[in-house]
């Protein structure tokens, strides 16, 4: 048993008793088990999240880590750089963690990054398809290198992915597919023609895996956020506020507010908390369909 659990399994009878269940009638107690189980969810799962170095999949990693799950944590950069990200997530919350370097635009990688997963864990319970890019042109105008590499990286790899796990996921009988879209998955915007296909392809492919899957244990879900405050949208940012004239943070609240009428963008903390109820017995039958963050933005 991990330290972690063994020191929670030591005093989460005395400590229960005493944090708010002394007062609570015999019956009402939660036995120490449950607490434990709250404690870690997760544990003995094994989780792959693509694109994981930053952003919404970085949370998202934090968050499965901090709730038990053993983890890959992918992304392009080198290796060299990522070896305290690793020890830091598996250190802070006593799971086991490796990081692949894999460009996932490219089939050969992507195969690789799951035979590493198999290899160093045995399984993949978790599969996070998050890694996405963004290309911002007209579309009469838009590069077809930049059509197929945002279709690859988007859509293509994330069917690789979901090919590979489903048999052993299956097998089983438990394994959560969760597709990170965007709310560019369900309405348009003008200059993201790959993007919004992509991401539109995304939600047609995880109704497709669901009822594929439906009734194995297995479950598909796409998560569609609206505006996050990731290096992915500061990009856009920057381009804009170059054009306007107006500072990052003008140009950041003006964005925001013309899309979601909530006017703040989503947290990234947000979405770890959202898949880790995904990867919930709780979410069983939660399958085929979108779980949208937006503050409103396709409500209108
Ligand atoms: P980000 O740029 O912070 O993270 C993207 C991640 O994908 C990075 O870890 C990057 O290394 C990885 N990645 C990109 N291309 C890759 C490649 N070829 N090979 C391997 N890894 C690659 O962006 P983010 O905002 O955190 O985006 C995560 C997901 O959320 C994306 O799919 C994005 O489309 C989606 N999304 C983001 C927003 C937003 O507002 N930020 C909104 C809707 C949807």
């Amino acid at each position: 048993m991990p330290l972690r659990a063994l020191c929670l399994a030591l005093v989460a009878p005395a400590w229960a008793v005493r944090v708010g269940q002394a007062a609570l009638p015999h019956a009402a107690r939660v036995p120490a088990s449950a607490l434990l189980m709250q404690a870690r969810p997760l544990e003995g799962k094994v989780a792959v999240i693509t694109g994981s170095s930053s952003g919404i999949g970085l949370a998202i990693a934090e968050t499965l880590a901090g709730a038990g799950c053993d983890l890959v944590v992918h992304g392009s950069r080198d290796p060299s750089i990522m070896g305290e990200l690793e020890h830091d997530l598996s250190s802070q919350n006593d799971v086991k963690c490796k990081y692949v370097q894999a460009d996932v635009s490219d089939m050969e990688q992507v195969t690789a990054l799951i035979d590493t997963a198999v290899a160093t864990f045995g399984k993949v319970d978790i599969l996070v398809n998050n890694a996405g890019i963004q290309h911002v042109s007209p579309l009469a105008d838009f590069p077809e290198e930049a059509y197929d590499r945002v279709m690859n990286i988007n859509l293509k790899a994330t069917f690789m992915l979901t090919k590979f796990c489903l048999p052993g996921m299956q097998e089983r009988g438990y394994g959560r597919i969760i597709n990170i879209a965007s709310v560019h998955g369900k309405v348009a915007s003008v200059n993201k023609a790959a993007y919004v296909a992509s991401k539109h392809a995304v939600v047609g492919l995880t109704k497709v895996t669901a009822l594929e899957m439906a009734g194995t244990g297995v479950t598909a879900v796409t998560v569609c956020p609206g505006w996050v405050l990731t290096p992915l949208v500061q990009k856009q940012i920057d381009t804009r506020a170059a054009a306007s004239g107006r500072t990052i943070a003008e140009e950041t609240k003006a964005l925001v507010s013309e899309k979601m009428p909530s006017g703040e963008a989503v947290r990234t903390k947000d979405f770890g908390k959202m898949v880790e109820f995904l990867c919930s017995e709780a979410a069983a039958q939660i399958t085929g369909t979108e779980i949208v963050l937006d503050g409103g933005w396709t409500a209108q």
